[in-house]
């Protein structure tokens, strides 16, 4: 089968062809991200393969269509690019991995969450001009303290495990809570209480219209004064502009993002030759209690091996039966 993979990384390119050891399919590597303007690129190919930051609003969806698409394999878990109403009106089916590691991107948020209360950062560039002073560089323990998880599936179970390995009260937030919670020494609440008692609260719920600007002027207020918000979800979950208004009054005591709102046009990408247009971004990260990453949470070996091997049964199992292991529903 032909296979028009859009937003191709060098990395991307090895982990396909090696789960195509067999070479059952052709593959065409670009690596633009796909959206209406690049769709024609995938003319004659049966299949699409796309990435989180590619575009498949309905004209992206019906130019696909138009040149033979049927099928989309997102290499990824979340689908909110894709809208499902139209690949359905146009017959196309959307598979997806829904779970490669959630370990990798848990174990991220924990990384931010230490990196930003341990100022490892700032420890790290004194030591490299010999300069050993601690004053600036004062922490606290995660022990005893108070984490608010706001999802609670793979990620966020893995997240809570680690929490409670710390140490720490888990509180957790999720419509519809994970069978597994039933095990372990966290507390489901509502989100207002969540949000009350957090020192730390961690996202690891999808971006919809129910979740879109989750944390806003209002429910950041309601945090505790100085509390640590993460988020390794999607940007879109925090209204960026009500956050950087937290973080300079102190009611946001730091943030440690490896999504952001409008990371489209910047993510996964060097840009450092490029002008700097985004000023909202810019102004982000130029405050001191902000960490960012960009959308790497992951990016683990493991990962990478298990997202190329669920796309391939995803490509596979369309191909040969009509029918996706892992659709998206
Ligand atoms: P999952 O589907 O296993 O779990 C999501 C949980 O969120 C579910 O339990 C669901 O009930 C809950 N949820 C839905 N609406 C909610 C709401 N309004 N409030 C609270 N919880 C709600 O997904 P997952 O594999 O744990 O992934 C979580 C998110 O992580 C994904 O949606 C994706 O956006 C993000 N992600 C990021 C990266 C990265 O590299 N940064 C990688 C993978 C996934």
């Amino acid at each position: 089968m032909k296979i028009a993979v859009f937003s191709t990384k060098p990395y991307d390119r090895r982990s396909l062809q090696a789960a195509d050891g067999a070479h059952l399919h052709e593959w065409t590597w670009i690596e633009e991200r796909l959206d209406a303007q690049s769709a024609p690129q995938a003319k004659n190919h049966e299949a699409v393969c796309a990435f989180v930051n590619d575009l498949l609003d309905r004209k992206t969806l019906e130019t696909l269509a138009q040149n033979g698409t049927k099928f989309i394999a997102l290499r990824c878990a979340g689908f909110d690019k894709v809208d499902l109403q139209v690949a359905r009106e146009l017959n196309m089916e959307v598979g997806r991995v829904p779970a490669y590691s959630p370990h990798a991107v848990a174990e991220h948020a924990v990384a931010l969450l230490l990196t930003l209360n341990r100022r490892i950062r700032e420890a790290d560039a004194r030591v490299h001009r010999f300069n050993f002073a601690l004053e600036g560089l004062l922490g606290f323990d995660l022990y005893g303290k108070t984490v608010g998880v706001v999802g609670t599936g793979k990620i966020g179970l893995c997240f809570i495990r680690i929490m409670l390995g710390f140490g720490c009260r888990v509180l957790c937030f999720d419509p519809f809570p994970s069978p597994e919670l039933a095990h372990l020494d966290a507390h489901l609440v509502e989100l207002p209480e969540l949000f009350e008692q957090s020192d730390i609260v961690s996202l690891h719920c999808p971006l919809s219209p129910q979740t879109h600007h989750l944390l806003n002027a209002q429910t950041l207020a309601s945090m505790k004064r100085g509390a640590f918000l993460i988020n390794t979800s999607r940007g879109g979950l925090i209204d960026t502009s009500a956050a950087i208004k937290a973080l300079e009054s102190g009611q946001l005591g730091a943030l440690g993002i490896d999504v952001y709102e409008n990371e489209g046009p910047l993510f996964f990408e060097d840009r450092s030759q490029s002008p700097r247009t985004d000023e909202e971004f810019s102004r982000l990260i130029s405050l001191s209690n902000v960490l960012v990453t960009g959308h790497q949470a992951f990016f683990t070996r493991e990962a990478l091996d298990n997202i190329a091997q669920t796309t391939l049964a995803n490509l596979n199992g369309w191909q040969t039966s009509g029918s996706c292991p892992n659709p998206v529903v």
